[in-house]
């Protein structure tokens, strides 16, 4: 007979989220356990570049340091438009709303695996925070006393039965799914495809981004002479790239998208350090995420195509969100829905400008594709209205007002 454990709150899925969500409650004094599935942290192709805004939230956890040690401190991001170059700095951001005297506009890159094992030791550390893994969560029900019980796939782990059950099992989550949650709008509409490779000299401290026909280039510096090349299609692509090789095609489009810096990172002939990864590129809103005593946070919740990589930032900003409804004490669905609300107002406007951005840099095939992308370089370059709204937005700050149709419209280049 399983055994059956007894706690106040349960995370499933110690990801960047869920173990966030932990040290949050944690630093309020308030215990959780986290079941999690896997013993030690994957290096997958996803989630390598924390953007200023969920750093400033790593900071107010107290744990931005030791994720740092393993990361590069980046500074900005350096678009190719076309033929035209946009250099922003994060140095242009306003501080966000509410932020400390420390606020300090820096991203962090680097391999998943060490900046997840710097965030598994701090949460390790707290006394509050009790880590069972591996424990693979197979189904969460209902009991009559309308408290929840989380069953193990292994059906050898202790079962657990909580009051406040939060799911942050990641975009695939099925518990999500089995209990009811499904998202409202849901597409698949890129692929995201590269690998982490090592270069010759150091490639400074901005994030490059170049237009491609093919699609988007992305080079992050990593630390010690590492950088992940990423290459972002549109999903009608697909079967031009199953008819060659992926590789040879996604070098294709890095010599030509970075000239400058191709041969530093290895030319014809990179030092590939890590699997070469595909992934399709996921859009999911979910109107309601919360139930009396439950709630999804992070990509379980909802995710957004990762072209503009927000994805750690906004699910560290749900992460807060949460734990500052959790920490009142009233766990019952309506007053869960002020998290619920708070992230909906978030993700919406991301998703719109995400959308906006996927069609101008994309949509390769409309004749105007070539025109377009000199017309933003030509307004991004515009120092003092448009780049830091851009650098707000690179960056994953909320902006400080909702931008205005001619706003929009002025940002994108498309009047
Ligand atoms: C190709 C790609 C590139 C991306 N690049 C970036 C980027 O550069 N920057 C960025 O900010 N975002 C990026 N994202 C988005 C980012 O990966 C996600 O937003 C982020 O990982 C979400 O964190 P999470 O904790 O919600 O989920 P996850 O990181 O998926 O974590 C879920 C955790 O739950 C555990 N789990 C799953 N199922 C169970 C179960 N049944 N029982 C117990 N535990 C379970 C998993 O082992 C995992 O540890 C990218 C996404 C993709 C697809």
């Amino acid at each position: 007979m399983t055994h059956i454990e007894q706690r106040e709150i349960v995370i499933v899925g110690g990801g960047m989220v869920g173990s966030a969500l932990a040290l949050a409650l944690s630093r309020r004094s308030i215990p959780c356990t986290v079941l999690e599935r896997a013993e030690a942290p994957l290096d997958l192709l996803r989630g390598e570049l924390i953007q200023p805004a969920g750093v400033d939230i790593l900071q107010e956890l107290g744990v931005r340091d030791q994720v740092a040690a393993a990361c590069l401190e980046t500074t900005g991001i350096t678009m190719q438009l076309g033929a035209a170059t946009c250099d922003i700095a994060y140095d242009l951001c306003p501080p966000p709303a509410g932020s400390s005297g420390t606020f300090r506009p820096r991203g962090l890159a680097g391999w998943r695996r060490p900046m997840y094992e710097a965030l598994g030791r701090r949460l390790a550390a707290e006394r509050s925070v009790e880590i069972v893994a591996p424990f693979v969560a197979r189904s969460i029900e209902r009991l009559p006393d309308r408290r929840l019980r989380i069953t193990s796939r292994d059906g050898l782990s202790p079962t657990f039965e909580a009051s406040m059950v939060v799911v942050a099992d990641g975009q695939a989550s099925r518990l999500a799914r089995d209990l009811g949650f499904h998202a409202s709008e849901e597409s698949e509409r890129t692929l995201v495809q590269g690998f982490v490779g090592r270069t010759t000299e150091n490639l400074g401290t901005r994030v490059r981004m170049a237009i491609h026909p093919l699609g988007v280039a992305w080079l992050f510096p990593f630390p010690d002479g590492f950088y992940r090349s990423t290459v972002q299609v549109d999903v009608s692509r697909l079967p031009a790239l199953r008819r060659g090789d992926p590789l040879a095609c996604h070098l294709t489009v890095v010599r030509e998208a970075f000239p400058d810096v191709w041969e530093l990172i290895g030319g014809e002939h990179p030092d590939v350090r890590s699997p070469f990864h595909t992934h399709p590129g996921r859009t999911a809103i979910h109107a309601g995420i919360v139930e009396d005593g439950l709630a999804l946070a992070g990509d379980a919740a909802g995710c957004l195509d990762p072209l503009t990589g927000t994805g750690l930032a906004q699910g560290l900003r749900d992460a807060m969100s949460l734990a500052g409804v959790i920490a009142d004490g009233d766990w019952t669905a309506r007053a869960l829905r002020s998290y619920e609300r708070d992230r909906l107002a978030r993700l919406l406007p991301k998703r719109e400008a995400n959308e906006v951005l996927t069609y101008a840099f994309l949509e390769r095939d409309e004749p105007f594709a070539a025109a377009l992308l000199g017309r933003l370089a030509a307004r991004w370059s515009d120092r003092d209205r448009v780049l830091p709204v851009i650098a707000m937005e690179t960056a994953g700050y909320p902006l400080p007002m909702v931008p205005s149709f001619g706003l929009r419209a002025h940002f994108l280049g498309l009047l």
